[in-house]
């Protein structure tokens, strides 16, 4: 049998984009190493923050906006809570490129963005303790995606429309014209017209066997969930944040605690190079595992927040840390998005969309310009 469309990697962007093509019409077949939504990729941990005034760039506005109206969309569609508007709280020091980016992001969209300083944040929600050199900047129609529910909305949703999925199969490597395409896999090898790779860590690889070598690097990250007092800390009381250290790149983020399961804390920047297969050191076997967010609650929180537990994840950063997404230089049936570099899953409803209109079209009308590969 053959597809219209074959896409590698059913996880955040695959998933997104199989479920619009689907809704197309399109015969789809989505491959994946695993069983979507599952913890081996970037896609796991119950919640991703997502913010519309956008700190590493105004151009991403739109296309969080966008983004967003498709969560709420595949919501009503599918029946289950996914988005959790709990505020995102973005603080930093007045002159950093985040807060300042923040800022003009919500003046350019007219966002309602909300400038505080710590006096007036401390006040508001007593479960922060931030120092007077840093300001907030609190956005009350963002919030909380919880992750693999969305994830497995789609899926759902997609195979409904008749789409295809084969899990557990892992590509190994890639043939293809600008008609067809062939893609080999552990078990079996299945032949498309077209093509997306979403494969997140194992994109490079994949499309190495198409001669395309991308900058890509996974990165171990980790993310701990923290006993913390419900009355101050539980969600509709406290908000989601990011927390850019002052003259530092260090920049943490966080998340109330959802159905009493405690706050949750991460760190963006920093992590730890790893292959595209490796397997990862287990939470806590690295010392920064847990220093850098202890000492970030113990900062910034509470000194009376306990570590529960952590868990380990992957980025595929790139080195501007901004996507990949663009279609092969020779191939015009060979597309590909990648390189989220730890900030793409709000995104992936409208990377799906884009990506189906790239299939459908051959362009999309969201700009992407900035995401183009002959930028490196
Ligand atoms: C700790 C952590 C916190 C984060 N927090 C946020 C946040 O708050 N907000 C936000 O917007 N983003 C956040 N992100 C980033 C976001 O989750 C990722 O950018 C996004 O999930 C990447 O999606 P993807 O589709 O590229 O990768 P994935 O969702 O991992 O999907 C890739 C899929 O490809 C499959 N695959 C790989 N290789 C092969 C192969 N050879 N054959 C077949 N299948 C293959 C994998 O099994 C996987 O299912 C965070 C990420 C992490 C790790």
């Amino acid at each position: 049998m053959s597809y219209e469309v074959i896409i590698i990697g059913a996880g955040s962007m695959g998933m997104a984009a199989g479920y619009y093509l689907s809704n197309k019409g399109k015969k789809v077949l989505l491959i994946d190493a695993f069983d979507p939504p599952h913890t081996e990729g970037s896609h796991h941990g119950e919640t991703r923050i997502i913010r519309h005034a956008y700190g590493e760039g105004e151009n991403y506005v739109p296309l969080a906006l966008r983004a967003q109206e498709l969560w709420l969309a595949l919501e009503k569609e599918s029946n289950g809570k996914l988005f959790l508007q709990t505020g995102v709280l973005n603080v930093g020091a007045p002159d950093s490129a985040f807060i300042k980016n923040v800022i003009k992001s919500g003046e350019t969209y007219s966002l309602p963005v909300e400038v505080l300083t710590a006096a007036e944040m401390n006040k508001r929600w007593p479960g922060f303790q931030f120092t007077d050199d840093l300001i907030g900047c609190f956005e009350k129609n963002s919030g909380v995606l919880m992750v693999e529910d969305c994830i497995r909305s789609y899926r759902e949703l997609a195979e409904k429309n008749g789409t295809v999925l084969k899990t557990n199969t892992t590509v190994t490597s890639i043939e293809a014209t600008e008609s067809s395409v062939t893609v080999k896999t552990d078990c079996e090898v299945f032949t498309g017209e077209k093509l997306i790779v979403t494969a997140g860590k194992g994109t490079g690889p994949i499309l190495s066997t198409l001669g395309l070598e991308l900058p890509l690097q996974p990165v171990r990250k980790t993310f701990s969930w923290f006993d913390s007092d419900e009355a101050v800390y539980r969600m509709n009381q406290f908000p989601a944040f990011a927390v850019n250290y002052p003259n530092s790149d260090e920049l943490y983020y966080g998340f109330p605690s959802i159905d009493g399961a405690g706050v949750k804390i991460g760190r963006h920047d920093e992590g730890h190079p790893v292959q595209p297969g490796e397997k990862l050191a287990d939470f806590g076997t690295i010392p920064d595992d847990k220093q850098d967010v202890k000492g970030f609650a113990e900062r910034f929180l509470s000194r009376e927040m306990p570590l529960k537990y952590g868990k380990t994840c992957v980025y595929t950063n790139t080195p501007d840390s901004d996507f990949i997404i663009d279609k092969h230089p020779d191939l015009k049936n060979v597309f590909f998005a990648c390189g989220f570099s730890g900030h793409g899953f709000k995104f992936a409803s409208v990377v799906g969309e884009i990506l189906s209109q790239m299939i459908m079209d051959g362009k999309t009308e969201m700009d992407i310009s900035a995401f183009a590969i002959d930028r490196f």
